[in-house]
């Protein structure tokens, strides 16, 4: 990481320390809260919470935090700045890589298309890097956080049903937890999500899926027409029809890693959502693109699949009763073509552990609660909306729409007002990234 960016320190965050074993002893909290799941936004509205002198539990399915598998994530400057003011930049900094740029090549032969800067627009624009990151990394960098803010983290504990009245909820093993709030962060399967909305609410597959690559970029070292793509960290995408191809590079904690996402319509068994890829089907399905895709798949020996979901828009985010709310994809899962699924899950995280520090009473939820989804849910959806639009403008089938967007993209290089290509828009990227979400907050 640059060190633009760097505070020195512990705590890196601006305005809070980590408190220590005395003072969490020590410490009266302003209210008890559970959250349900430690995945990114479970673990970052955890610490959130902590700084706002609440009292935490995190109640986790799985037995363990581990990450494993290929996986990795951006970190765009509106999240990056409010994971630095949490402090999770001193945990995670040497695993963070910036990208210099975003590139748009041709699928068939790598014709770049349009480049936009991604580096410089981060520090001298939004003032926050844009990071890539492994997941893994910037898990356990989010665990060590909020375990050093007093969290307690219960794993194996997997919810099976909610009382919003008390607000109380049970686990698997037959234990009943009882909170003054309960913050569900249990993803795109989320269970809190139908309690909220009062029915069912399954996800809704996209139609398509990726397979995902991670491994060490020396392994693609040594070949001529690899050279770039291996060195310079950037974030390439190549444009092609229904699908796209996605590679950057990734400080791992050993080694330089590699990661690519291939994006395609699906073909997995009904009711299979992710598992090992077979790695021949891959190759087949994207043989004819870019030479260098195909000799990259040449290099690569196993893949994840994935399949796509997103949601339909919520009317509401937390129960009538005021004690039971979502956050992360349980409230907003996107279809991830913009990057922007955790990025929505930290920002959510800042807004409610901002609000519930200004107004930590149990007795003001109703008000809290309100004000939590007026700052979130437009913007959420207008990003999960962007998102879709970018899947069709990115994966166009080979035709007269995608002769004239590409003309469109070599006639208009780098970013610009009102740019045809979202992903360029200054006045879109100066309202994604330029969000703060703690001057959002001022005035509430
Ligand atoms: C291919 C792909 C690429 C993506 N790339 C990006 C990107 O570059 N940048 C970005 O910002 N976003 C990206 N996203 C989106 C991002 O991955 C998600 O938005 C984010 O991980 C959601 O975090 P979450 O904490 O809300 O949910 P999850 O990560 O799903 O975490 C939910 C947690 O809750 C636990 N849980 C579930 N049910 C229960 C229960 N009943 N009881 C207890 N615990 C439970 C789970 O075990 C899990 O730990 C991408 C998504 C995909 C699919």
């Amino acid at each position: 990481m640059s060190s633009k960016f760097r505070i020195a320190g512990n705590c890196a965050c601006r305005g809070w320390a980590l408190p220590n074993q005395a003072e969490r002893s020590s410490r009266v909290y302003a209210s008890h809260i559970i959250v349900i799941g430690a995945g990114l936004a479970g673990l970052t509205v955890s610490i959130s919470l902590a700084r706002g002198g609440h009292e935490v539990t995190i109640l986790e399915s799985a037995p363990e935090i581990t990450y494993i598998g290929a996986g990795s994530i951006q970190v765009s400057p509106n999240a990056s700045r409010i994971l630095r003011e949490l402090g999770v930049d001193a945990y995670i900094e040497k695993y963070c890589t910036e990208p210099v740029d975003l590139r748009m090549m041709s699928w068939k032969d790598g014709t770049l298309l349009v480049s936009c800067p991604l580096k410089e627009p981060a520090e001298k624009e939004y003032e926050s890097p844009y990071w890539h990151i492994h997941r893994a990394d910037l898990h356990r960098g989010l665990l060590e956080v909020a375990k050093a803010a007093g969290c307690k983290v219960l794993l194996n504990n997997r919810v099976v049903s909610i009382d919003p009245s008390k607000p109380s909820l049970l686990t698997k093993g037959g234990v009943t937890y009882e909170a003054d709030l309960i913050v569900a962060s249990d993803g795109l399967h989320s269970v809190a999500r139908s309690v909220v909305v009062g029915e069912p609410t399954p996800p809704i597959p996209t139609g398509q899926m990726v397979y995902r690559v991670t491994l060490p970029a020396k392994e693609l070292q040594g070949i001529p027409e690899l050279k770039e793509i291996v060195t310079v960290p950037r974030n390439n995408h190549w444009l092609g029809p229904h699908g796209t191809v996605l590679s950057y590079l990734l400080e791992g904690v050993n080694d330089t890693l590699i990661n690519f996402v291939f994006t395609c319509d699906a073909q997995m068994p009904e009711g299979v959502n992710q598992r090992p890829g077979n790695m021949a089907e891959v190759r087949r399905r994207f043989q004819d693109w870019d030479p260098r895709i195909v000799k990259i798949l040449e290099h690569v020996g196993e893949v994840l699949e994935w399949r796509l979901f997103t949601h339909s828009y919520l009317q509401t985010w937390s129960h009538t009763s005021s004690k039971l709310c979502l956050i992360g994809d349980a409230a907003h899962a996107m279809t991830p073509y913009l990057a922007q699924g955790a990025a929505m899950g930290i920002e959510d995280s800042a807004i409610l552990g901002g609000l519930l520090q200004k107004y930590p009473s149990p007795s003001d939820l109703p008000k809290t609660l309100k004000l939590y989804e007026t700052l979130r849910k437009e913007r959420a959806n207008k990003v999960a909306l962007a998102s879709i639009d970018s899947r069709y403008y990115t994966q166009m089938e080979d035709g007269e729409a995608q002769r004239i967007r590409d003309a469109y993209l070599l006639a208009n290089p780098g970013i610009k007002e009102g740019h045809q290509n979202i992903r360029c828009r200054k006045e879109f990227l100066d309202w994604l990234f330029g969000y703060d979400a703690f001057e959002a907050l001022k005035g509430y």
